[in-house]
């Protein structure tokens, strides 16, 4: 039976999880409710913009519309990293003409119209003549041509020309930047993020394994409550050179178009965001997929037919999470871009196919313990098999859940946890419904009480429908691992 006409605030029809960056535009209680309402999973708070104190009450209003639907909500902050902008122009913005000489000084501040300064000062040290400045974007291109880095100074060419303005982002492609990936900002995020108890901490501009590594350490030091999950944000041309050995400590993955669409060639997109997620899928890993995927819905009600297509191949490549950025953070609708973006996966995900992932060797693919493991794929093909309408699963840690979602199978998960992290945690994983309840998840009759008393209320479940339950030992005792096939009375 469908769940068409169901609750939607009870139960997602979409199986792709849908992360929605939060701004200007989205930050009043009415619209969270609504973008809740229509879709999003994770709200990711971006620290490139916004105070703490502006932050602290987006996360107040958040967790009170998700207690007032019901609804887990995840919480992904992300962390800037070694991010770097240029420093204030004289006049605001300058024009960079096609040969034109420019010079990088230290400080913040520029005096002459042809002198730049940028955020991270050691710019200067570590820069070559050769190699490339990008600006705007990528939209200006400069070459370095000479640098003097003991009287502060690197002299660059354009090679591309453009407008740039006063703290727009510097991209250097191939550049070994001498800067940590956790910047003191990052750390002071952190913090904050910490004592929010957020869900995932998103780290940018990511190099190499040991970047991950070393915020996974930070945050053990400053010994959280509950430990978020980390997310590695690709978007470099090293961390696609280091990617097996990042996603092998990493627990999740962004692909970050936006600007790996500067430090890689734009033209390389495409292929790299299929590659990336082909290996995240292989070794279990969630990947959000990220950066104008309705961007024209900034200021337009409907999206361009290219769009449209990008969210839906996202889907098609096998991609956990779709994300939106300024569409609902500064746009015009952020509403219906969820709405939209709702449409477009569930249209979609008719052509997304079950997975056994079998590619990646046992150590490599985080599978589940092999009773686990098997259970769980015994439970979505008698699932698919059977046409049933639900697969219920009881968990401790989100890791049955887990196991279930990277199946991706026809019929929708519903998971019940008693722990309100595991709750939110689980907004990431593809196909899953979380369900935060204290007490259903007591013994499997209970839960199946539960169940079909919740189902039956909600239009999801009828007399005939078939119902799976997983259960795993943490839940049944050390001896017990479950699935069970119930028949709707
Ligand atoms: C990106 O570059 O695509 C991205 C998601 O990062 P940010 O929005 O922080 O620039």
């Amino acid at each position: 039976m469908a769940a068409e006409g169901s609750d939607r605030r009870l139960m997602k029809l979409v199986k792709t999880r849908i992360v929605a960056t939060l701004g200007p535009a989205s930050e009043s209680p009415e619209v969270l409710k609504q973008l809740v309402l229509e879709g999003v999973d994770v709200f990711r708070l971006n620290f490139a913009h916004g105070s703490h104190a502006w932050l602290t009450e987006l996360v107040r209003k958040i967790r009170q519309v998700s207690a007032e639907l019901d609804r887990p909500v995840g919480l992904l902050g992300d962390l800037s990293g070694p991010k770097i902008r240029l420093g204030e122009l004289a006049g605001g913005e300058t024009y960079c003409q096609e040969g034109a000489l420019f010079r990088f000084i230290r400080g913040t501040e520029s005096v002459s119209s042809s002198d730049l300064t940028c955020t991270y000062e050691p710019l200067i040290d570590d820069v070559r003549p050769g190699d490339r400045i990008l600006l705007a974007d990528g939209t200006v291109a400069m070459q370095v041509v000479d640098r003097d880095p003991a009287a502060g100074w690197v002299q660059c060419q354009v090679v591309q020309a453009g407008k740039i303005r006063s703290r727009q982002g510097v991209n250097l492609p191939g550049v070994a930047l001498s800067t940590p990936s956790v910047t003191d900002k990052d750390r002071h995020d952190l913090e904050w993020a910490l004592q929010q108890n957020l869900d995932f901490i998103g780290l940018s501009f990511v190099r190499r394994a040991d970047d991950i590594r070393q915020l996974q350490q930070l945050i053990q030091s400053l010994k959280p409550r509950f430990t978020p999950l980390v997310v590695a944000k690709i978007e470099k041309t090293e961390a696609i050179d280091d990617l097996d050995n990042i996603l092998a400590v990493t627990d999740a993955v962004m692909v970050a178009r936006g600007d790996l669409g500067v430090e890689a060639e734009i033209s390389r997109v495409p292929v790299l965001q299929k590659l990336i997620i082909r290996r995240c899928n292989q070794l279990r890993i969630p990947v959000i997929t990220a950066t104008q995927m309705l961007d024209s819905m900034q200021s337009n009600d409907l999206p361009t037919r290219a769009e449209v297509t990008d969210v839906a191949n996202a889907v098609l490549d096998g991609t956990d999470a779709v994300m939106l950025s300024g569409e609902t953070a500064i746009g015009q609708n952020p509403v219906q871009c969820v709405r939209m973006m709702e449409k477009i996966a569930r249209e979609a995900e008719v052509l997304v196919q079950p997975q056994v992932p079998q590619e990646a060797s046992e150590q490599e693919s985080r599978r589940a313990r092999p009773i686990t493991e098997a259970v769980t794929r015994g439970a979505v093909a008698a699932a698919d098999f059977l046409k049933a309408d639900l697969i219920v699963v009881a968990t401790v840690t989100g890791r049955t859940a887990l196991a279930l979602s990277r199946m991706r199978g026809k019929v929708p998960i519903v998971a019940f946890t008693d722990r309100e992290e595991v709750s939110r945690r689980m907004c990431l994983y593809w196909g899953v419904t979380p369900q935060l309840n204290r007490s259903v998840a007591q013994s499997p009759d209970s839960l199946l009480k539960h169940v079909i008393a919740w189902g039956r209320r909600n239009g999801i479940l009828e007399s005939g429908s078939r119902v799976i339950l997983v259960g795993h030992a943490a839940w049944l005792g050390e001896t017990h691992d479950l699935m069970m096939v119930h028949v709707v009375p």
